[in-house]
């Protein structure tokens, strides 16, 4: 089964990190000026952790 990841949008500065890493799994909502996560339980998992390293907050991570 693959893994979920979630974003911590009350930690997220959305700066975009992940756009060139992953832009097929994350997005940033401009309304709500948070960042989303498009495919909740599939992606490219290599690209989703590299997105995860990237991150300068953090707010990335495997749900348990
Ligand atoms: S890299 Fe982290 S802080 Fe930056 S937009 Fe993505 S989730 Fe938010």
């Amino acid at each position: 089964m693959a893994k979920k990841h979630v974003i911590d949008e009350d930690e997220c500065m959305t700066c975009g990190a992940w756009a060139g890493i992953c832009p097929e799994v994350f997005e940033i909502d401009e309304k709500a000026d948070t960042a989303s996560v498009i495919m909740e339980t599939s992606g490219p998992e290599d690209l989703i952790q590299e997105a995860m390293d990237n991150c300068p907050v953090e707010c990335i991570n495997w749900e348990d």
